[in-house]
């Protein structure tokens, strides 16, 4: 574990990024681009942030690339992870960098794919041991390419693996927690994290997203199959929904429904595209929504699970906005809500 600096939040986060996040290459007009995560770094740093979170190298944790496609086939068959590493050899041996894949969601891989795509679920592994550990309560993982949208079988909306469903069977099989509940605030229905648990009612999937839009799924008559059913649960927004009914719905339903399923750990789909300044969605968020949110669900979290919360970056494609964002969460998953100026 990595030292503690001596300026640090009330609550210890620990923040996983890498440079060879960077590795994961898209074409030029592709909104999630490597300059996401730097404008991230680079706003934290800003802000005095950087030195307040506890760095947790992704290279330093037990998940080499092997160890780690053990667990994601917990999720993704092999044919999936076969899939991914071949497209990624083809970008690497045709030279060219980059090879769009025709899903409807612009889902790009380059060479490196294959592996930026392991990295980013070893940060999201690490992070579950950590906090089912008990070493600390929050975690926070700045990673790239997203992954709510995957599915069990298919790369889709920028996503190769669907990072946060791996980590929440990881919790379950390792650490033998019963229920895991995920909130996905990403702009967009996560329907591959859906899919993968729709059946299940082991882990509720809870989000809350703009519709209609991508990727279309996501009505609120979805609300999971068989002894699932009630473990999906949907709040379809229209475009130019603001905080308030955000939080409204944070309070009044989605508080009480983690306090009923009584999860033993909490995961964050942290996409940030509901930022009123996103590109690629119409809502009226601001930075200042995000750590409104994350301090609802740490309340909650200290209510039913110690606090656990671990957090995985989504979406997110207006600079300012994301960085501004992502720091107001991490702030508030440390507990602090207004030392740290903002200010880019
Ligand atoms: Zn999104």
């Amino acid at each position: 574990m990595a030292s503690r600096n001596n300026k640090s939040l009330p609550e210890e986060v620990i923040f996983y990024y890498s440079p060879v996040y960077l590795q994961h290459i898209t074409l030029p007009h592709h909104p999630e681009q490597p300059i996401r995560l730097t404008a991230i770094v680079e706003h934290l740093t800003k802000n005095g942030l950087w030195e307040m979170v506890t760095h947790r190298p992704v290279d330093e944790t037990r998940f080499g690339n092997v160890a780690v496609s053990k667990y994601i086939l917990n999720v993704h068959p092999k044919q999936h992870i076969d899939y991914i590493k071949r497209k990624a050899g083809e970008a690497h041996r045709v030279g060219k960098t980059i090879i769009p894949f025709s899903d409807g969601g612009d889902t790009n891989v380059s060479g490196k794919t294959f592996d930026v795509g392991r990295k980013a679920v070893a940060a999201a592994l690490d992070a579950t041991d950590v906090v089912c550990k008990g070493e600390v309560y929050r975690a926070f993982c700045a990673i790239r390419p997203p992954g709510h949208h995957c599915e069990r079988n298919r790369p889709m909306g920028f996503c190769v693996f669907n990072n946060v469903a791996i980590a929440a069977r990881y919790a379950q099989r390792e650490y033998g927690i019963e229920r895991v509940a995920i909130v996905d605030w990403d702009v967009h229905h996560g329907n591959g994290t859906q899919a993968i648990f729709y059946d299940d009612p082991s882990v509720l999937y809870i989000s809350l997203h703009q519709y209609p839009h991508y990727p279309g799924t996501g009505s609120a008559g979805e609300r999971g199959l068989g002894d699932a059913e009630g473990t999906t649960i949907n709040y379809p927004l229209p475009a130019g929904t603001n905080e308030k009914t955000y939080e409204d719905i944070f309070v009044g339903k989605i508080v009480p429904a983690i306090k009923e399923f009584k999860p033993g750990l909490i995961m964050i789909s942290a996409g940030f595209d509901a930022h009123k300044d996103d590109p690629l969605g119409d809502m009226l968020l601001t930075e200042d929504s995000f750590s409104l949110f994350t301090r609802i669900l740490s309340d909650a979290a200290s209510s039913v699970c110690d606090g656990k919360i671990v957090s995985l970056l989504e979406g997110g494609y207006n600079l300012e906005g994301l960085a501004k964002s992502a720091a107001a969460h991490i702030q508030a998953l440390g507990g602090m809500e207004s030392i740290v100026q903002t200010e880019t």
